[in-house]
């Protein structure tokens, strides 16, 4: 079920000032992938994810989306394309409700029965969000509003979700929902990119993998020859 190149950074470079974050990074990922993108602290991943979604200008190389190049395209425009991020820190509007927050997740769209659909949808995948529905967002958990993070984005109907660290700071409970709804995401056919910290995590659910160190992608692979590769273990499992 793994289709064409979907996305194709080749030598991307991003800059702060004069500090060059990201010097020259290259990957794919294939329509119907789970890639994971991995690596430590101020690698570029964050970097690199904000780039490529149209949130940070880049300083070189090129990102084509669907066979064109999307370069200097801003942010909702590829919201429009199906290219679609959930943030680190998660971002929701956290002076709206949580039906609020979803409903905005669909402002590309004019569908409205099916728009009420999906939010069912998205009550059925959390159903912590359901029994929520009417509370302000910034009053939720760091769990609670990573779920919702997701919910906004899936009711955009996204070919691609780019997810920033999803797990990052939730307790152990909520980190298996969180995977299990990546999964389950991907099950349905939206292609993944997934940066994490959570290394064996991440790897243990894609079909491919990239290492990222200072700005550079160091390592790439089958996620599962990853996982038991002691260069990355040593690196990043922690062995
Ligand atoms: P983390 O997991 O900590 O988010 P990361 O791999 O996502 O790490 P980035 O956040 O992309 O790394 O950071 C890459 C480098 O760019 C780091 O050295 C960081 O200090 C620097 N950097 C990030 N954001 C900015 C900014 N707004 N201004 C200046 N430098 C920045």
């Amino acid at each position: 079920k793994i289709g064409p190149v979907l996305l194709k950074i080749s030598g991307l470079k991003v800059s702060y000032g004069g500090i060059q974050a990201v010097k020259g990074v290259d990957f794919e990922v294939r329509e119907g992938e789970l890639v994971s993108l991995i690596g430590s602290n101020g690698a570029g991943k964050t970097t690199t994810m904000k780039a490529v979604t149209g949130t940070l200008p880049i300083v070189g190389g090129d990102i084509e989306y669907l066979g064109q190049s999307i370069k200097g395209q801003g942010a909702w425009e590829l919201v429009n394309k199906g290219l679609v991020m959930v943030p680190e820190g998660r971002g929701v509007f956290t002076r709206m409700t949580i039906t609020e927050n979803l409903q905005m997740g669909a402002y590309i769209r004019d569908d409205k029965a099916e728009i009420a659909m999906d939010i069912e949808k998205m009550f059925t995948i959390f159903p912590r969000l359901r029994e929520r529905k009417d509370q302000l967002a910034g009053t939720m958990s760091g769990g609670e509003q990573q779920m919702l993070a997701m919910g906004r984005a899936l009711m955009s109907r996204p070919k691609v979700l780019l997810l920033d660290e999803p797990s990052m700071g939730l307790s152990p409970i909520m980190v298996d929902k969180i995977f299990e709804v990546v999964k389950d995401v991907y099950a349905q056919g939206v292609t993944v990119l997934l940066v994490e910290q959570n290394a064996s995590r991440a790897l243990g659910i894609a079909d491919r993998g990239y290492v990222m160190e200072s700005g550079l992608v160091t390592m790439s692979g089958d996620a599962k020859q990853m996982l038991s590769d002691p260069k990355v273990r040593a690196a990043y499992l922690g062995e």
